[in-house]
């Protein structure tokens, strides 16, 4: 009878007894963790004696442990394993959530705790992560609007109710309308191109679906569909491509045109209230860049060489194809022109990056050579799913370090991209060791047929494999700085830097084996990547540019700038900053941006080639010092992965690289000079 979430887990490291949890156990949880925690903050405020670090931050830390605990787990099978149950509940539970959350943040009597404690802090004697979690309270919660009379924080509390709403209303009808938009195709010709993997792949898909015989090509989450690079028939791509870009914006029970301009109208109103120009300058506050001037500057000066670029790459793309191309042909013909130019032919490379072996001997092995931690797989701890896989991590003197949980595989149930997210974060008040997870959606194979990556999923595993260390190394006291609970403009970073050893010599020749003949992958394949490591870059960066700029141009809206027309307003942003070419697509429309309108990274969508900065001269330190050494390892994980955000993360990006950040290696690197 008893709730499993009631009780701290006493499985291995702390990983939830999935097995116990079934639907009925979440929402009790979520309503007893969250009155815990209003109860366990009461305490702290009708503490008569005055604040002191002792009576209101340490307890303050330790709170809501019960809902922390039923979150993690809700939040991650919502993401990785959702069903219509879980949705329902996510929809009704979230303002609730945010309802609480509020309670807290715009607690009064806390909030002067906090104040009071924030303006002492020099005289309090407290070691350097004490003092910075009184920084980051205070700053957090004056920026929430903790500092508001009663009336205007009950308006507040009103808007951060009605986005909760609206945003998890986007999120659920983009997961529909993108399931309901895969293209079915009957007939196998039609997909000319592919790769026996991956037609089977969509065979597969289809049969989940009830139809046998048939092949399922499911959308991803960027407007770009990986198969466009191969596919031959003009027709096919074109559909795939109108059904990528017609996500959400289709008319009927699904279309998020409406959540779009509510989403964006409340965050500017809430901006305003709290006494900022606009959602954007809001959030930015809080973040290493500090004003969306200062992002803009930055966006808009990359903007022009990379649409100039673009434009270079697109003659020759025309030239190769003898017609004027579209945005559905771009990426079939620059893999044509990358294999004439620069003879890298991606489709031949994937027999050699089978998925174990990217996995065992790259992603593991470059994390072996660099910080000396093993990997034994342990199939005794059951995950969430049972295609989980679950790994403990050890370290050089047999210490543990903490469990890595691999999540591979697409399926209707998983929402798109690749992510990392915790089970448990690791904390010494709380004692908590550490257990992250890898999701990525690499479409599932016919049984006893291997996992063949493409290029870009090879890259988005090391990627995703960054964030997993950083929550695996960082060693902090406070629950609140564990792992990648860092600024969203700067998380990024180590996940960034990890994707190097991707291409290191030393890393793929370990990996990236023929998975029939057992034959390394040819030495001139690297040779020649690193010879084409611009080609294209002019695409690339105006696509993302393009979405990053939307979501500032959505986000710097003031509360009396009225939207109506989506498409009109999402046309005109592109065009003022020179990124509409329609060859060149934006990464995600504002019906499908789920980043920006749900994802967490609502003017946050910058922090990519933001945190890109500090990756290409961290990169370039990597280089200048030896490359894939335990020292350069050790110095990497002590000052910056192991620090987590339990301090000032451009200090510690300081302590590591000797000085700030230097621009130059990323326009080197994207050919924007
Ligand atoms: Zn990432």
């Amino acid at each position: 009878m008893t709730n499993p979430f009631s009780t701290p887990s006493s499985l291995p490291f702390g990983m939830p007894p999935f097995a116990d949890i079934t639907d009925e156990h979440y929402r009790p949880a979520f309503e007893r963790g969250m009155a815990e925690q209003l109860a366990e903050v009461e305490a702290i405020t009708s503490n008569p004696d005055g604040p002191t670090f002792e009576n209101t931050m340490i307890p303050l830390e330790t709170s809501g442990q019960l809902l922390d605990r039923v979150a993690t787990v809700f939040f991650n099978k919502v993401s990785a394993d959702g069903n219509d149950f879980t949705a329902e509940l996510e929809e009704e539970i979230a303002p609730l959530l945010a309802a609480h959350a509020d309670a807290i943040r715009l607690n009064s009597a806390l909030y002067s705790r906090i104040k009071e404690l924030h303006s002492s802090l020099a005289t309090l004697g407290l070691d350097a992560e004490s003092s910075y979690l009184i920084e980051r309270y205070f700053a957090e919660y004056t920026i929430a609007g903790a500092g508001l009379d009663e009336s205007q924080k009950e308006l507040l509390r009103g808007y951060n109710q009605k986005l909760s709403t609206a945003t998890t209303r986007f999120e659920k009808r983009l997961l529909a309308d993108t399931n309901d938009l895969a293209l079915v195709i009957d007939d196998v010709r039609e997909l000319d191109g592919l790769e026996p993997g991956e037609l089977s792949a969509a065979a597969e898909a289809a049969k989940e679906r009830g139809l046998d015989g048939k092949y399922l090509v499911t959308l991803v989450l960027p407007t770009g569909h990986p198969w466009l690079a191969s596919l031959t028939n003009r027709d096919v791509r074109a559909r795939i491509m109108a059904a990528s870009r017609a996500r959400g914006a289709r008319g009927g029970d699904w279309d998020t045109s409406e959540l779009v301009l509510e989403i964006t109208r409340l965050r500017a109103e809430r901006a305003r209230l709290l006494g900022f120009d606009s959602h954007a300058a809001w959030v930015i506050a809080d973040e290493t860049a500090k004003t969306p001037q200062r992002v803009a500057a930055m966006l808009d000066k990359l903007a022009v060489p990379a649409a100039r670029n673009a434009l270079k790459e697109q003659a020759a793309l025309q030239a190769q194809a003898g017609f004027a191309i579209e945005a559905h042909d771009w990426s079939f013909y620059s893999e044509k022109v990358r294999q004439a130019t620069y003879e890298v032919d991606e489709v031949a490379m994937r027999p050699y990056f089978e998925a174990e072996r990217v996995l065992q001997d790259g992603v593991f092995y470059a994390a072996t050579k660099l910080y000396g931690v093993t990997f034994t797989e342990r199939a005794d701890i059951a995950a969430y799913h049972p295609d989980v896989r679950v790994f403990e991590v050890t370290d050089e003197d047999g210490t543990a370090v903490g469990l890595y949980t691999l999540d591979l595989y697409t399926r209707d149930s998983k929402r798109g991209g690749a992510w990392m997210n915790s089970l448990i974060s690791q904390s010494r008040l709380l004692g908590h060791p550490v257990i992250v997870t890898n999701n990525l959606n690499v479409p599932k194979p016919a049984s006893g047929e291997p996992t063949l990556l493409t290029y870009d999923e090879v890259n988005t595993f090391f990627h995703e494999f960054g964030h997993a260390l950083h929550g695996l190394f960082a060693r902090v006291t406070y629950p609140r700085f564990a792992g990648t609970n860092t600024f969203r403009d700067f998380v990024e970073f180590p996940s960034q830097v990890n994707e190097m050893w991707m291409l290191w010599p030393e890393v793929i020749e370990n990996y990236a084996v023929h998975y029939e003949t057992g034959e390394r992958m040819p030495a001139e394949f690297v040779q020649k990547i690193q010879a084409s490591a611009q080609f294209n870059e002019g695409f690339a960066t105006s696509e993302y540019l393009a979405a990053a700029l939307l979501d500032q141009a959505w986000h710097t809206l003031t509360a009396d700038d009225i939207v109506t027309d989506v498409a009109a307003f999402e046309a005109g942003a592109l065009a003022r900053v020179g990124l509409n070419n329609p060859a060149v697509p934006t990464r995600y429309s504002s019906t499908y941006f789920q980043h920006t309108f749900s994802g967490g990274y609502d003017a946050g969508y910058y922090s990519y080639i933001w945190s890109e900065v500090l990756d290409a001269d961290t990169v370039e330190w990597f280089k200048a010092n030896g490359g894939l050494t335990r020292g350069n390892g050790d110095r990497f994980r002590r000052l910056l992965l192991g620090v987590g955000g339990s301090k000032d993360p451009l200090e510690a990006f300081r302590d590591f690289r000797g000085r700030d950040a230097e621009i130059q290696p990323l326009l080197d690197r994207r050919g924007l000079n």
